[in-house]
């Protein structure tokens, strides 16, 4: 993989561009893919993004997320745009799989393939050019540094200003976590002096929820959270009947990992959601515990070293108690 900076004398000239991210894209995600689509427009190219699946609603009001392409929704016309692509970029993750059925198709693309992610052990073989960065709070930090180091710092308008926040606060849980530096508040100033209305994103994210969600998550944090306070250790396992009776929908259940780390010496907190396809977990840590390395050894995943995820094929029981095996194989980590 050839240096970000090689591909900047190249932006001059227009391309077909398709942009791309992981599957059931995030605030980051879908943010950084726009603020680069809206960047690449005023430099002339031809710029799709296509989404490996659909996303959340609280990310439906980005701009330009309107002509985002669904890839399981229609995939020959999703095809049809990325064998015409001569520049694929790779947004928010590293691996190819992160992009579920849409894994074999990027791999036998021959075009240029560009990859700008934070996530741990990144495959760097397929890839020509890119930047993989784990000390970025977001990959919407790591295209605002793409757009001021190419010398086009003057194209950051309001609309590439509110998608890069919306990740910057999405990844950083607002500027709480440790991958919050200095430069991202230098970011955050400069994207206010070119008339960013922070609050109003802060709403459309976070506070753009049905009543359902609310009592959906009084349920889950009463019924299906379990406590080990021998292994610092928190575990929310939802069941698929929970998801139907509170009609729960793409996105509804982001953050919710996170309202174990309010209990005192908490280091670890693991939630499993039983989806149709396999089970998908996420765990987030404080300290020194590492949740890629944790995710890896047991649940096929990864991601950063306080934020990762992964997924089983087992029943959800099943996979239950290999977590409660794995948190007693790292018992001693979680002192
Ligand atoms: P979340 O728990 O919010 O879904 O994911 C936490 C972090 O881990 C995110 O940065 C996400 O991209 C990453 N992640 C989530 N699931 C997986 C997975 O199955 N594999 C890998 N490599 N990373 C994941
Ligand atoms: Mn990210």
């Amino acid at each position: 993989m050839k240096p970000i900076q090689d591909i900047f004398p190249l932006l001059s000239q227009p391309r077909q561009v398709v942009i791309t991210t992981h599957q059931k894209p995030d605030a980051d995600a879908m943010g950084s893919s726009l603020a680069l689509k809206h960047f690449l427009v005023q430099l002339g190219h031809s710029v799709t993004v296509i989404s490996p699946t659909n996303w959340a609603g609280w990310v439906n009001w980005m701009p330009g997320v309107k002509e985002v392409m669904d890839y399981e929704m229609d995939k020959p016309k999703a095809e049809a745009v990325l064998d015409k692509a001569e520049w694929l970029f790779c947004l928010d993750f590293n691996i190819f799989h992160r992009t579920k059925t849409m894994t074999e198709k990027l791999k036998q693309l021959s075009c240029t393939k560009i990859l700008v992610d934070h996530h741990q052990e990144p495959d760097e073989a397929s890839f020509d050019y890119g930047i993989s960065d784990t000390a970025k709070s977001s990959t919407c930090e790591m295209i605002y540094d793409l757009i001021v180091t190419s010398g086009n710092a003057g194209k950051i308008n309001e609309e590439i200003g509110e998608c890069i926040y919306a990740g910057v606060i999405g990844d950083t849980g607002s500027f709480r976590f440790s991958s919050t530096s200095a430069g991202v508040h230098t970011l955050v100033a400069d994207l206010k002096s070119k008339g960013l209305r922070h609050g109003g994103v802060h709403d459309k994210l976070f506070d753009n929820f049905l009543e359902n969600r609310l009592r959906f998550i009084g349920h889950v944090l009463l019924h299906r959270m379990e406590v080990f306070y021998e292994y610092n250790t928190v575990l929310i396992a939802i069941p698929k009947a929970d998801l139907l009776k509170y009609q729960i929908k793409t996105g509804d259940t982001e953050g919710l990992v996170n309202f174990p780390q309010t209990i005192q010496g908490i280091k670890l907190v693991a939630l499993v959601i039983d989806r149709d396809e396999e089970r998908k977990w996420s765990f987030r840590s404080k300290g020194e515990f590492d949740c890629n390395t944790f995710a890896r050894n047991y649940f096929e995943g990864g991601g950063h070293f306080n934020a990762a995820g992964g997924r089983s094929s087992d029943s959800l029981d099943k996979t239950v108690e290999h977590f409660k095996q794995a948190i007693k194989e790292n018992s001693t980590l979680l002192q």
